[in-house]
């Protein structure tokens, strides 16, 4: 009877994600599909207390206790900027328990059991390698990691080796504890020559990756446990991370293999300089770019990470307040990995309530630009480096970009000439029809609105 109450308990919780899922699909729904999803893990994990024969309920507590009070404090704690490292953190952390679960299950196992042994292998070395390369790539979103060349073929051996290995543990006559570490340590190293020489602009796609690997090893320890709501969980999380990944390297054009087995994708071009070859750019200030924008037509902001970083996306909402009064209109042009993870831009827009229907994808902006006045550039620069359109030599080569320098003026809001993320020099700058508003954005845009108002 217990047992089919809490059959029904995890059935119930994995429709509650399924709904979840879906409605974090659209902004207004999204904060109702979040709870929804969380009132579904509640009900698995409360379900799961009432396993027949469970052990250690007081050791479950504490690191329950223990977990959520360091959860909540770096979910409260944390800057919106550094999101997305906290979120490759946590991903490594679901990977680090299903390799920690594989160890201890190891000595539970019976001899010969290839079935669930394989199982238990998968967990191990899939949770090592996404716990590792989790951590770099959290350090590389934090920007304290730089890339790093590895052999590939040194990866795949490593890979090779730890299948290898793990083969020979489950086939072994005698148990091999210290082997199935060595399966960790060597998938360890794996992760981290997977992820240290991903370069700049191809680190979205194998975050997304990440994610699936977390996922796949959540529905591995389901297998493990024979537990329906663990299995159907990671399996989504798998899903959706894989749709994620292929869906970020179609907005980039790269395919997942050539981003994982052939190219580094370093960064190699040229440090921004302010300066190329004799060329120099051109400075605007915010009362001509006040005039600019008060008398266009037309006005397309593209937003970027500096976006997030100044925390300016309330005081951009202000001023597409402001000029939609002196009837211009705005519309702001989306770039897929904008930012530092998948939609963040629309999140940061949202915040500050900023219409949806305003926010326009890269493929829908982009044939509108030729009749844009005036296109905003602020916090963004990979997203519109004419380098992936023109310099075959250049590591973003291939990824479509928003072409902001088809619209007839293009103002860039930055606070001087560092590189974007790729690290690389970036030729928009050097543009005639392209003008450089040096700043801070919050500060340059709260200028700007007092500007447009007085107009
Ligand atoms: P970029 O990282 O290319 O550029 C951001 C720019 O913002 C910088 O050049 C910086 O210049 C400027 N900036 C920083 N702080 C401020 C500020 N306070 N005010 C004004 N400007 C500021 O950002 P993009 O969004 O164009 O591109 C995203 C990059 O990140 C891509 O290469 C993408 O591949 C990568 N990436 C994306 C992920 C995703 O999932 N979306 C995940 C991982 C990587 P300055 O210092 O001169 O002000």
């Amino acid at each position: 009877m217990i047992v089919n109450i809490i059959s029904l308990c995890y059935l119930v919780a994995v429709v509650l994600f399924i709904v979840g899922i879906r409605w974090m699909a659209h902004p207004d729904t999204a904060r109702k599909g979040n709870l929804t999803a969380l009132w579904g893990m509640v009900l698995a994990i409360a379900a799961a207390f009432f396993t027949p024969g469970l052990e250690n309920i007081v050791l479950i507590l504490v690191a329950m206790v223990i977990g959520t009070a360091v959860g909540l404090w770096m979910a409260q704690s944390v800057q919106m900027t550094a999101m997305p490292q906290m979120v490759s953190f946590f991903n490594g952390m679901g990977g680090a328990s299903a390799a920690l679960i594989g160890l201890v299950e190891y000595g539970g196992l019976p001899g010969h059991e290839i079935g669930r042994g394989s199982v238990l292998m998968a967990s191990v070395i899939l949770g090592s390698v996404s716990f590792s390369g989790s951590l770099v790539a959290m350090g590389k979103l934090q920007g304290v990691l730089k890339d790093i060349r590895v052999n590939k073929v040194l990866g795949f051996m490593l890979l090779l080796s730890a299948i290898a290995l793990a083969g020979y543990v489950l086939t072994a006559d005698a148990a091999h504890p210290a082997l199935v570490y060595a399966v960790v340590l060597i998938s360890l190293l794996y992760g981290l020559a997977f992820v240290y020489p991903i370069g700049g602009a191809d680190m979205p796609v194998v975050i997304s990756l990440l994610n699936a690997l977390t996922g796949v090893t959540a529905a591995t320890t389901g297998v493990l446990y024979d537990n329906k709501v663990m299995l159907m969980g990671g399996i989504l999380v798998g899903s959706a991370g894989l749709l994620l990944t292929l869906l970020m390297a179609k907005a980039m054009n790269r395919s997942v293999l050539d981003i994982l087995f052939k190219s580094f994708g370093s960064a190699s071009g040229a440090a921004a300089t302010g300066v190329a070859g004799d060329q120099t750019v051109r400075e605007i200030n915010q009362y001509d770019t006040a005039i600019l924008l008060s008398y266009a037509k037309k006005v397309v902001v593209v937003p970027g990470y500096g976006l997030a970083v100044a925390q300016a996306q309330h005081i951009v909402h202000d001023l597409e307040k402001a000029l939609a009064e002196k009837g211009v209109e705005l519309i702001y042009g989306i770039h897929p990995v904008a930012g530092r993870m998948p939609g963040h831009m629309n999140v940061l827009l949202a915040e500050s309530d900023v219409s949806y229907d305003l926010l326009v994808e890269m493929d829908n902006v982009n044939p509108q630009l030729p009749s844009t006045d005036v296109v905003m550039v602020i916090g963004a620069n990979d997203v519109v480096n004419p380098a992936a359109n023109d310099d075959p030599s250049s590591p973003i080569y291939g990824m479509p970009i928003i072409e902001v320098s088809k619209a007839k003026n293009v103002i860039v809001i930055k606070r001087g000439m560092s590189a974007g993320y790729a690290g690389i020099e970036n030729p928009l700058f050097f543009l005639e029809n392209t003008k450089m508003l040096f700043g801070d954005a919050k500060k340059v845009l709260t200028g700007l609105v007092a500007e447009v108002k007085n107009m």
